[in-house]
Formats: structure tokens, C-alpha cells, sequence
């Protein structure tokens, strides 16, 4: 003990590197926080607190997402003739993006879930789109003159096709979708302690 002065320990706040009295009571995942950090961070967390008001928004924008990853899917296997399943991570990865673009600040499990139950309709979507374009390919080839993507005669057939297209693979690009799409609007974890 040489110190001539008694000096008081300070650490740097985490988050804006003020220094902070080393005895601070106040931690964010750990580490400690200066107060108006900490209130910043407060404050973010409660915006996150989504009430169910963002989600008609929320599943907009994850509907979006998923049928422009949907029109993406189907588009490389007209141009491929190729089914890419993977692809399958990018309806996803859209569909959660869009839910979080229509959620705004909100986050939690609610949205993940939209996000989720968006990109597996995306799936339906893009098979839906791929067995339109063979449809309308084969009937116009054999003479018709204009079939609608959506015309009643592809409407109809599209359940029965779908069970029958149906593959194990296409539960992988379930899963894989479901999975890139739960991630993203979820809630940021962290812990505060003030001890
Ligand atoms: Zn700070």
C-alpha cells in the first residue's frame, strides 16, 4: 500500500465505456452498466414486449416474404428444371425478415411462430407455382390458348398433386424453412441484474 491518495476503482460501462464506480449494483448479461445505459436498455427490452396488435402487420410482411421466396423457388426450377430444395432456407430466411420488418419493434415467441407458419405456406406456394407452369406447359403445348396460373382446372388438381408430389425430402425443407424463419424475430436475451 505505496498509494499516497486514496484513489476509488472505477470499470468502464460496457456498453459506452464510461467509467462507472467498480461497486456498481448494475449488470447487463454480466457486465456492468452505467445507469443511462442501463435505462436504454430497459427501455429496449419493454419496446420488444410486442402486444398482439403488430401481428396482423407481422404476418403481412412474413406472407411477403415468404411467397417472394416462394416466386424465387419456383423461378430456378422453370429456368433449372431443377427442384433446389435448399432454396427452401431462403422462403425461411424472407419470411422471418418480412415478420420483423412488419413487427416493428416487437419481437418474441409470437412472431417466430408467424414467421414460421408464413414460410411453410411459402412452400405450399412455390409447389403451387411449379405445378401451374408444367400444367399450363403441357395443356398450352397441346393446344389450349390461355391458362391462367390460376385457372380452376390447376386449382383443383393442385391437393391431389401436392400429396402426390409430396416426398421425404420435402419435410428436410420444412423443417429447414421453419428453422431459418423462428430465428429471426426473436427476442433479444438479456439478463439484468442489479445486485
Ligand atoms: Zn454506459
Amino acid at each position: 500500500m505505496t498509494d499516497a491518495a486514496p484513489s476509488v476503482e472505477n470499470v468502464a460501462c460496457a456498453l459506452c465505456g464510461t467509467q462507472v464506480p467498480a461497486s456498481t449494483t448494475q449488470f447487463v448479461n454480466g457486465h456492468a452498466t452505467c445507469p443511462s445505459c442501463l435505462a436504454k436498455v430497459q427501455a429496449e427490452i419493454a419496446g420488444q414486449k410486442g402486444t398482439m396488435l403488430e401481428l396482423p402487420m407481422a404476418l403481412t410482411g412474413a406472407l411477403a416474404g415468404a411467397v417472394a421466396g416462394a416466386a424465387v423457388w419456383a423461378a430456378i426450377v422453370v429456368f433449372t428444371n431443377f427442384e433446389v430444395g435448399y432454396v427452401a432456407v431462403l422462403v425461411g430466411f424472407l419470411a422471418g425478415h418480412g415478420c420483423k420488418l412488419g413487427a416493428g419493434k416487437a419481437r418474441g415467441q409470437h412472431l417466430q411462430i408467424a414467421a414460421g407458419v408464413a414460410s411453410v405456406l411459402g412452400l405450399v406456394v412455390a409447389k403451387y407455382l411449379i405445378f401451374a407452369h408444367f400444367v399450363r406447359q403441357q395443356v398450352m403445348g397441346d393446344g389450349a390458348t390461355d391458362v391462367s396460373w390460376f385457372d380452376s382446372f390447376i386449382l383443383e388438381a393442385f391437393p391431389g398433386a401436392l400429396a402426390e408430389m409430396a416426398s421425404p425430402f420435402d419435410l428436410l425443407w420444412i423443417v429447414l424453412a421453419v428453422a431459418a424463419a423462428y430465428r429471426v424475430p426473436a427476442a433479444s436475451t438479456v439478463t439484468i441484474q442489479q445486485r
